[in-house]
C-alpha cells in the first residue's frame, strides 16, 4: 500500500469510528494489523469463552491462532471430529462470551451490512453473545447503505462462494445473477443500524485491506 492510501484509510477510519460511535457501537480505528491485534485481545476478557463465524479478516490479523493460544475458551467447529459436534459448537457459539466475525460492507455513517448462508453469523451478531467484536479492513467502508448493500451482494458474496462446492451463477462468471438455486449462500441479509445495548457490538477498523 502506498503512503497516500494509507493517508486515505487513516482518514476515513477515524471519520467511521465516530459515526459509528455515535450510534452506540464501541469503536476505534488501527492504522495496521498489528495494532488491531493487539487492541483486540485487550478488549477480551481472559477467562471468556470466544467463538466466530465469517471472521477472515480477524484470522488474518491472528487473532483466532492469538486466541487458540491464550488464556480463553476457543469454541473452534473446525475442531469438530464429526458433523454433530459441529452443529453443537456452532449453537454453542450462540451463548459464547465473546464472538469474533468481520463485516461485508460498512457505509461511512457506521452502518453495518452482512449476508449469511445459514444465518448463524447473523443471529451472533443480533443477539446471543455477551460482546461481538468486528474486525474489518477499510477495503469494506463505503460512502452509503445503498453502496454498502451493493458491495456485499455484488463484492463479498460472489468472492466468498468461491469458498463453496456448488453452482451458482457468481461461482460460475464472478458475478451475482441474484439466485435461487439450492446452493445460494445470500439467504439472510441483515443491516445492523445501532447497537443496543451500547457498546456490546465493538469494532477495529484496520488500514489495511481485509477480507472481503
Ligand atoms: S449468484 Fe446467488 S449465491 Fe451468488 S452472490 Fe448472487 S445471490 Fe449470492
Amino acid at each position: 500500500m502506498t503512503q497516500w492510501e494509507q493517508k486515505y484509510y487513516d482518514k476515513r477510519g477515524q471519520l467511521l469510528a465516530r459515526n459509528l460511535e455515535s450510534r452506540h457501537f464501541q469503536a476505534c480505528y488501527c492504522a495496521n494489523r498489528q495494532d488491531a491485534l493487539e487492541k483486540a485481545l485487550a478488549w477480551i476478557p481472559e477467562g471468556s469463552s470466544v467463538g466466530w463465524g465469517g471472521a477472515l479478516s480477524a484470522q488474518q490479523i491472528g487473532l483466532m491462532d492469538a486466541v487458540k493460544a491464550g488464556p480463553y475458551r476457543a469454541i473452534d467447529r473446525d475442531m469438530a471430529k464429526d458433523p454433530q459436534e459441529r452443529e453443537r459448537l456452532v449453537r454453542q457459539t450462540l451463548l459464547a462470551d465473546v464472538f469474533i466475525t468481520g463485516a461485508n460492507a460498512l457505509s461511512m455513517d457506521g452502518q453495518m451490512v452482512n449476508i449469511d448462508r445459514m444465518g448463524n453469523r447473523l443471529a451472533a451478531i443480533n443477539y446471543g453473545p455477551k460482546t461481538v467484536l468486528v474486525i474489518a479492513g477499510m477495503n469494506k467502508a463505503v460512502d452509503s447503505l445503498e453502496a454498502a448493500v451493493t458491495r456485499a451482494r455484488t463484492i463479498a458474496a460472489p468472492m466468498n462462494k468461491q469458498r463453496f462446492d456448488g453452482k451458482t451463477p457468481c461461482e460460475i462468471t464472478g458475478v451475482c445473477g441474484d439466485c435461487k438455486s439450492e446452493e445460494c449462500i445470500c439467504n439472510q441479509i441483515l443491516i445492523t443500524r445501532r447497537c443496543r445495548p451500547g457498546g456490546r457490538i465493538k469494532f477495529i477498523l484496520v488500514g489495511e485491506n481485509l477480507g472481503f
